[in-house]
């Protein structure tokens, strides 16, 4: 089992414990880390591994009960804007990591802003600016950004623009963005570190004191405190009043289920606006994209160490990883994740993600939707630089203009009684 140090230690003990994986009761709650619903890790785990189809069931209708009660029947629409496809680190897991040699491109500030007037246009209520990791899109050009965004539109600013500086978060909440989103993709460090390289040399926080978040408890540099920044930079956006998004990738080659149970609880504990979890999809031409995952737990298997990470990465050859109990990729477990997190994280916006949507390409996007998921994020990147942006083979819609999309996008929703949201969506708080 993994332990992560932010979480209290409820240790599974067992089926026999939780015949019911018993849903969780609203315990009061305010603003702040550490505080949400009521439910035990134990409970999560029980479903992780629920195999029932009726008791799954029930475990949809009450995350969609939930759902409803909590943020009601609107689906928010979040205009994804692709910025750029430079990215300076090396994610073991993505198609744009920084080791592979393939064309990339970054936009101009004009042909985003076009992109910006088609959500205006289409009535989103927020854009979405996400990239790989790059210098080349300057503090300075961000903020200019922002700042005209928000002048010349009613819409809300999200940044997915990986680890950037504290100032720079600073910088651009100053500029009007409002909401922080970067996934800590698993809380277990130990995993965390096999899939993320660290950069070398390891980048200058250009912390001021006063701005450093402080060291969360139990925890020093080293052992996984990448995660640690990862986590600590979410703070520290939240301390300059962002909305704050994390979320995980789902059936990661040597994710158990004990830790995406930590990973929900993790979820709980950072009190997040804003949760994305989608399947992991593997990219062949990325050192997990040939990771055999075993289906069924195995003999004497064993959790993944580092040496692991040298066997996948170094030799780049296919191997198997013996995992104690490796957490499928598959949509199931993606919608189980989904519903869980509304049920820890009652009133948080949770997208039914393109990830979803492309290991089920005939419900996947609907089914999200149906069990918890109250987002939905259109792609409005030029159609030009879609190909480029592979984070993963398949990416569903690839090819349809954002106004061709919005099309299907209203059938679908009008198709599961749901309506488009109104104004930028941001997270209502009780
Ligand atoms: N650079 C920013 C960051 O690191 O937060 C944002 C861009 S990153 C490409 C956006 C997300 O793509 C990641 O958080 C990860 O969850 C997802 N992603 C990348 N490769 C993936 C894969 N093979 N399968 C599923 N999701 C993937």
């Amino acid at each position: 089992m993994t332990n992560h140090p932010h979480l209290s230690p409820l240790p599974f003990k067992g089926e026999e414990q939780d015949p019911a994986h018993s849903f969780p009761t609203l315990a009061p709650r305010g603003r702040g880390w550490g505080e949400g619903l009521s439910i035990a890790r134990t409970h999560v785990l029980g479903w992780l591994r629920e195999t029932d189809s009726a008791r799954l069931e029930s475990l949809w209708r009450e995350a969609d009960r939930v759902r409803r009660q909590h943020v009601g029947d609107e689906v928010h629409l979040r205009g994804l804007i692709e910025l750029s496809s430079y990215c300076r680190r090396d994610c073991h897991y993505c198609g744009i990591r920084s080791g592979r040699k393939i064309e990339r491109y970054r936009m101009t500030e004009e042909e985003i802003m076009e992109c910006v007037r088609t959500a205006q246009k289409l009535e989103y209520g927020t854009v979405v600016l996400q990239s790989g990791e790059d210098l080349g899109l300057t503090t300075g050009f961000i903020t200019h950004l922002v700042r005209r965004i928000k002048t010349e539109t009613p819409l809300a600013v999200t940044l997915s623009l990986g680890e950037r500086s504290p100032d720079e978060l600073k910088k651009w909440r100053e500029a009007g963005a409002d909401r922080y989103l970067l996934k800590h993709e698993t809380s277990d460090p130990a995993l965390f570190r096999l899939i993320h390289p660290h950069l070398n040399p390891l980048p200058s926080r250009e912390r001021k004191p006063e701005e450093a978040p402080s060291p969360r408890r139990g925890e020093g540099r080293g052992e996984g405190s990448s995660l640690n920044e990862r986590i600590e930079l979410l703070g520290y956006a939240r301390t300059l009043d962002y909305e704050i998004g994390s979320g995980v990738m789902v059936g990661i080659p040597g994710q158990s289920y004990e830790s995406l149970a930590d990973d929900i609880m993790l979820f709980r504990e950072l009190d997040l606006e804003m949760v994305g979890c989608g399947p992991f999809v593997p990219h062949p031409d990325t050192p997990l994209g040939h990771v055999v995952i075993p289906s069924e737990p195995r003999e004497g298997a064993r959790f993944l160490d580092s040496s692991d990470s040298l066997e996948m990465t170094e030799r780049g050859k296919s191997r198997n990883l013996a995992v104690d109990s490796q957490v499928p990729a598959t949509d199931t477990m993606t919608t189980k994740v989904v519903a869980l997190t509304r049920l820890v994280c009652p009133d948080a916006n949770i997208p039914s993600t393109t990830a979803l949507a492309t290991v089920n390409r005939e419900q996947g996007r609907e089914l999200g939707l149906e069990r918890g998921a109250n987002v939905w994020m259109p792609n409005l990147t030029p159609v030009k630089y879609r190909a480029l942006y592979e984070i993963y083979p398949g990416k569903a819609t690839v090819t349809d203009t954002a106004e061709e999309f919005h099309e299907n996008l209203l059938a679908t929703l009008a198709s599961i009684g749901r309506v488009p949201g109104k104004g930028p969506g941001g997270r209502k708080r009780r």
